[in-house]
């Protein structure tokens, strides 16, 4: 090895990296991505992902914990915590709420329409 390069100079062009996570050989198109390659993250796709899940596993958590272990909507609760999703926003992406499988089902079939929903309500408000 040439000693007139810097350790730099070595990590820069040296292609060959391990996930820092599980120590695989990482290979771009094969268990790592190229954004991710070129952002210098050099976690395999494998790890990222498990550590999204874990992630939003947390987050649904504390959430949870933060509405009292109920239903951001109706309120409802579950000693099943499978049986409540981490609710996001389809445009943003970001999470909303954890809801029980009921609202966040309805939600869905309204489309996430605000004013459809409180059309609803007043539909079943209305006295004849
Ligand atoms: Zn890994
Ligand atoms: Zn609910």
């Amino acid at each position: 090895m040439s000693g007139s390069r810097c350790h730099y100079y070595f990590q820069k062009h040296n292609s060959h990296h391990d996930c820092r996570n599980c120590v695989i050989s990482l290979q771009v198109g094969v268990n790592w991505s190229a954004s991710r390659k070129a952002n210098g993250d050099y976690i395999c796709n494998g790890c990222a992902s498990e550590r999204a899940r874990e992630n939003k596993e947390h987050r649904k958590a504390s959430l949870f914990e933060r509405q009292g272990l109920m239903c951001a909507i109706c309120e409802r609760t579950s000693k099943d915590r499978a049986a409540f999703h981490l609710d996001h926003c389809h445009r943003s992406g970001k999470h909303r709420g954890v809801l029980c499988s009921g609202c966040n089902q309805t939600l869905g079939l309204m489309m996430d329409n605000p004013a459809w929903l409180r059309r609803a309500a007043e539909y079943l408000e209305q006295v004849d």
